[in-house]
């Protein structure tokens, strides 16, 4: 039985008092019932630590929304995993579509930000999904195959049974259009039959696969009823407290 995941990307949004009072406000939604979700969230870098001070009680787990691959050293900017341990970040998106968009980030960098997460102890949320395009010329299972693979090549079956995917179709993500949550399920078992392929059925089968793209408190039980979507990487809706925690209440 895969625990469900409810993650919540807050991206280039909230101020640090913003990300205080968030949480704030969060926390007693979430505890008025036990949850049967793991729930995540991912503040921008500066925000951390103060956030990190909020979450004592392990209501809610801290993540980042990147990391850098090297242990330390003289990249000017970067954030180390060692870096996000300290804050008691447990959590870390790897290859969200914005990055592979604005920053360039290719699969090999994304499998080597992978590989950095696990060494660390970090457990990395990685994200994979297709362009409008793509999915418009009958290619997204391929596409997102191929990511993966890339992305995973550096892996053991002791980490990747550990890894969580968010399958984030590209047009979905910020644009109020989700997909199908039928189309999302179909790639989600596409992803973990490709897992299974590589690593056998009961690394596969402990693999978490979420869906991210447009989710809100209205539409997050079709997905997450869906076989084979264990939970939501949900952005924008993740920076309202109520409507956050109806997304979370969906999944228990
Ligand atoms: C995301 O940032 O990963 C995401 C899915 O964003 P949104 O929910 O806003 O589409």
């Amino acid at each position: 039985m895969r625990t469900p995941i409810i993650a919540g990307n807050w991206k280039m949004n909230k101020t640090v008092p913003e990300s205080v009072a968030l949480v704030r406000e969060l926390k007693p939604l979430l505890v008025a019932k036990p949850q049967q979700a793991d729930v995540i969230v991912c503040p921008p870098f500066t925000a951390l630590y103060p956030v990190s001070r909020e979450l004592d009680a392990g209501e809610i787990a801290l993540g980042a929304q990147d990391l850098f691959w090297a242990p330390k050293g003289a990249y000017t900017g970067e954030i180390s995993a060692a870096m996000l341990l300290d804050l008691g970040v447990s959590y870390v998106i790897v290859g969200h579509s914005e990055r592979r968009a604005y920053q360039n980030e290719n699969n090999a960098l994304v499998a080597k930000k992978l590989a950095a997460a696990f060494e660390a102890g970090l457990r990395p949320i990685l994200c994979v999904g297709e362009k409008l395009a793509q999915r418009e010329a009958g290619l997204a299972d391929r596409i997102v195959r191929a990511q993966l693979e890339e992305n995973i090549k550096p892996l053991m079956a002791d980490q990747i049974r550990k890894l969580i995917i968010a399958y984030e179709p590209v047009w979905a993500i910020g644009t109020g259009r989700s997909a199908e949550p039928r189309d999302a399920g179909v790639m989600a078992r596409a992803i973990r039959t490709a897992i299974a392929a590589k690593f056998g059925t009961k690394v596969a089968a402990e693999v978490r696969v979420l869906y991210g793209g447009s989710v809100t408190g209205a539409n997050s039980k079709d997905f997450l009823e869906v076989d084979g979507i264990d939970g939501a990487l949900v952005g924008g809706a993740s920076l309202k407290a109520e409507e956050f925690a109806a997304i979370v209440k969906s999944a228990s």
